[in-house]
């Protein structure tokens, strides 16, 4: 039964074994990490080019925001203007003032005009509209209903979006930096029984942009002007309005909008500096850009929008902290996929290992003896077959030797079995070191070996044996002492028809040899 199990086993081996070493083993050695790494490689450039993908979506989002809520803006703007300023009552009192170089005049005529739309004012301001401002034909700044003690000055070289539209006469929207506040700014040109009286700006303040992000989206921006823009652009007295922002001394933050929040107190230096040098190329290529950094020992991505003023010059950042969950959650794709390829890899490394590890135990199980570690009966009878068939073919000559020990049964009657089986593998050990390494040597059953001596005629074969009997006999055997064997021959001739035949005969040789007395061998033909 057993036996039968091994055989079967031992044929599963040859078929699947065999083919599993010589597929699977170069698979595991070269194969399966070429792949491993192709995939880890086209994975990580997929997950890379995806990461960047994600950084333009933020952007993306912002710009998208930025541009909903000033077209938001400048739609209500227009609408004001078309309402409340294009209006007789209004028009009238600039038309005036065009008419005349009487300061007193004009000074009564502003203070009417200070008084009609201080309610309409009042009511901008409750909507984030910060200016509402008018300007005589030549750039002069007529009235400023946020900073109404401060007129008559030039805008000229200043406020570029004045000039246009007094010299176009056509309406202007866009970010400007101002003598006192910058913003987002609408103008409108001003006409009078067909004059030209002036210009009329109604802007939000970039807080107003900044208000609508955090309100819509419960996510925090800021906004940054160039320092240089400050320096040039703003009056002397305002701008104290302006402090510098730690990250970069390049830009300035307005006061107004920062409520003493400080970016640089969330995030590493590092992060800071990265920031810095990502703002010096995008202030060249007028790029946007997105950063990953640590903000408060977390992980978020901070956005920045580049800001142009009317003549295409970056003059202003707004930026957006956000989460970085996008990011986190493709991150977690990536090692989800390349550690259950891993796994996959291991796993298969693992069934390839093991299956070369039993399929080995099935070979030396199928093929060696399991007291012994000599050939199996399996395995010596096939030898048998094979030196046979080699013998027919090419008129080699062999011999086999039937060996038995002597009363053996003694041996596990006195000493029991345990002693038996090692005096079985003692026994193997001797005749193993006193035989070439070309001949065969099984164990046939029981007690009983078979020898198959190569290249070796009868009478050698009888002398070499009778040898091993001697040698055998002489042998101290742990705890048993001594021990004799007997043997019968067989040599191969022609006469053979089958290899089982040389086996018969060397049986009867050896029941000769017991037959006579034992401690013996017979080759008798
Ligand atoms: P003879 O000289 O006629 O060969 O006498 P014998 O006692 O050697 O022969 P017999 O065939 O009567 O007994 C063989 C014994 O070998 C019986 C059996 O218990 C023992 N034997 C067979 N296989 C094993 C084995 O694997 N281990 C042990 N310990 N004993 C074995
Ligand atoms: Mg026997
Ligand atoms: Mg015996």
């Amino acid at each position: 039964m057993l036996r039968y199990s091994v055989q079967r086993l031992s044929l599963i081996y040859e078929e699947s074994f065999g083919i599993m070493k010589k597929i699977l083993k170069p698979l595991l050695l070269t194969v399966f990490p070429l792949i491993f790494i192709m995939t880890y490689v086209v994975v990580f450039k997929y997950m890379s080019a995806t990461e960047e993908k994600i950084m333009d979506n933020y952007i993306d989002k912002l710009r998208y925001e930025y541009d909903i809520i000033v077209s938001e803006y400048t739609n209500m703007a227009n609408f004001i203007n078309l309402n409340q300023i294009q209006k007789e009552s209004v028009l009238e009192v600039l038309y005036d003032a065009s008419l005349t170089e009487d300061e007193l005049v004009k000074n009564e005529l502003r203070a009417t005009l200070l008084r009609q739309l201080s309610p309409l004012y009042n009511n901008l301001k409750t909507f984030n509209f910060r200016q509402l401002h008018f300007h005589t034909a030549d750039n002069l700044s007529f009235l400023r209903f946020h900073k109404p003690e401060t007129y008559g000055d030039d805008l000229m070289g200043i406020r570029l979006s004045v000039e246009y539209v007094n010299r176009e006469k056509k309406s202007i929207s866009g970010f400007e930096e101002g003598r006192i506040f910058n913003g987002y700014r609408n103008l409108y040109p001003l006409m009078y029984n067909e004059k030209h009286i002036g210009s009329v700006e109604i802007s939000i303040s970039i807080a107003a942009i900044i208000d609508q992000i955090a309100n819509l989206y419960h996510q925090e921006s800021q906004f940054i002007l160039l320092k240089s823009v400050v320096l040039e652009k703003v009056f002397s007295s305002e701008q104290s309005n302006y402090s510098e922002w730690t990250i970069d001394p390049r830009f300035v933050l307005d006061k107004g909008l920062v409520e003493n929040y400080s970016l640089a107190d969330h995030i590493l230096k590092k992060d800071s500096d990265r920031i810095a040098k990502s703002l010096s190329s995008s202030l060249l290529d007028g790029e946007p850009f997105s950063i990953e950094v640590n903000y408060d020992q977390e992980k978020r991505v901070l956005s920045f929008l580049p800001i142009r003023n009317f003549t295409g010059n970056t003059v202003a950042y707004l930026f957006l902290n956000s989460d970085n969950e996008r990011l986190v959650e493709l991150r977690r794709s990536f090692w989800l996929i390349t550690s259950s390829f891993l796994c996959l890899i291991v796993l298969l490394a693992f069934i390839v290992v093991y299956s070369t590890y039993t399929g080995r135990r099935i070979k030396y199980m199928a093929f060696n003896d399991q007291l012994t570690g000599i050939s199996s009966r399996r395995m010596i009878l096939t030898k048998l077959k094979e030196e046979y068939l080699r013998s027919k073919r090419y008129g080699t000559v062999f011999s086999i030797c039937m060996i038995d020990i002597d009363h053996f049964k003694n041996v596990n009657d006195t000493y029991g079995h345990m002693i038996g089986d090692h005096v079985l593998k003692e026994l193997a050990t001797v005749v193993i070191k006193n035989i070439r390494s070309t001949d065969h040597f099984g164990r046939y059953g029981g007690e009983e070996f078979i020898l198959i001596l190569l290249e070796t005629e009868g009478d050698a074969a009888l002398h070499f044996l009778d040898d091993l009997r001697l040698k055998i006999a002489q042998h101290q055997f742990a705890t048993i002492g001594n021990l004799t064997i007997s043997g019968g021959i067989a040599t191969y001739t022609h006469k053979y028809e089958c290899s089982e035949d040389l086996i018969d005969d060397a049986d009867k040789n050896l029941y000769l040899a017991k037959k006579n007395g034992r401690n013996q061998v017979v080759f008798e033909v």
